[in-house]
């Protein structure tokens, strides 16, 4: 009893059927964010280390709007006495870096719109000067406006963005940086957000504990927030 005459492959069939169990949606990047994907990903900037930086002050920006809702009287907010804090670890085997916030967390909509759409000055800034310029003969124009979440495709390959906030359900959110990223509900998605990169080959110095702890050390001053690595106090 053959019930289709559909002849997939293997991975296309495995593909499909994850997709239809985890209502995964396909999402297309804006075009102005695919360009600017594209020459990050293929960036050769030497201080690819300005990620950490970006992702640290996005997970402190985020711990903050927690904080200001609690101030601002919502007291509907879901385990508002969490402690606030920023988690990262390494996994050096598995080449993997991830970035955990306790902090306001994104809806789906959020997701979509904040990380599908360049509305970031510098990003914009960024673009601008790539115009004039015509191309990239200085790389550290990536470093100068700064390209904020995007610069992790300078590192990673993958990136995935786990995300709730207060009363919603768990989204995950992941890309490989080309023209699309995927979002699906998730399970089990602690209150706030957690970004998981899956290093370049290389990049993988960026998943030694070491190494992350003397990039944390450098930008970590203006953080309000606990940084915490591997489990100790950074
Ligand atoms: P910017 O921080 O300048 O707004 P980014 O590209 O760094 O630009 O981030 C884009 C947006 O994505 C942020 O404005 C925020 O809305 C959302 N975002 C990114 N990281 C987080 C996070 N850890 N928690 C909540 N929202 C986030
Ligand atoms: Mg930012």
């Amino acid at each position: 009893n053959i019930p289709s005459q559909r002849f997939l492959s293997v991975e296309a069939a495995k593909k499909e059927n994850e997709s239809l169990t985890n209502n995964s949606e396909k999402h297309e990047f804006q075009a102005e964010t695919r360009m600017l994907l594209d020459i990050v990903a293929k960036s050769l900037y030497s201080e690819k280390e300005v990620f950490v930086r970006e992702l640290i002050s996005n997970a402190s920006d985020a711990l903050e709007k927690f904080r200001y809702a609690m101030l601002s009287g919502n007291n509907t907010l879901e385990e508002s006495d969490r402690a606030l804090e920023i988690h990262i670890n390494t996994d050096k085997p598995g080449r993997i870096l991830s970035i955990q916030d306790t902090g306001i967390g994104m809806t789906k909509e959020d997701l979509i719109s904040n990380l599908g759409v360049i509305a970031r000055s510098g990003s914009k800034q960024f673009l601008e000067e790539l115009k004039n310029k015509g191309k990239l003969e200085d790389n550290n124009i990536i470093g100068q406006f700064g390209v904020g979440f995007y610069s992790a495709f300078m590192v990673a390959d993958k990136v995935e963005v786990y995300s709730r906030s207060s009363g919603n359900q768990g989204f995950k959110w992941s890309s490989d940086g080309s023209g699309t990223y995927e979002i699906q509900p998730s399970e089990d998605v602690k209150l706030g957000t957690k970004i998981v990169l899956h290093l370049k080959m290389e990049c993988r110095e960026f998943s030694d504990e070491d190494t992350i702890k003397s990039v944390i050390q450098k930008y970590s001053n203006f953080v309000g927030s606990p940084i915490i690595l591997n489990g100790t106090k950074a």
